[in-house]
């Protein structure tokens, strides 16, 4: 089994299983919690913009990752 280790937290990834103990979104992995994380940012952000636009959101999404990734923790923007 492929071994992984989350892009943010640095934890390895024991059981690979896509969309369950690890997700794999903008191009980085990481593991579930990571991505709770990442839910729990962007809800109130996401919640916010009217109308919707998928393009943006992408953007959001990977902002924070990339943000995370250089800080080494999830931050509220
Ligand atoms: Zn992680």
């Amino acid at each position: 089994m492929k071994s992984l280790r989350c892009d943010i937290c640095h934890k390895d990834i024991t059981t690979a299983i896509s969309q369950r103990s690890y997700f794999h979104v903008a191009n980085r992995d990481m593991c579930e919690a990571c991505h709770d994380q990442l839910q729990a940012l962007i809800k109130p952000v996401v919640r916010t913009k009217q109308p919707f636009n998928y393009e943006w959101y992408d953007r959001l999404v990977r902002d924070s990752i990339e943000k995370a990734i250089a800080k080494g923790k999830w931050e509220a923007r």
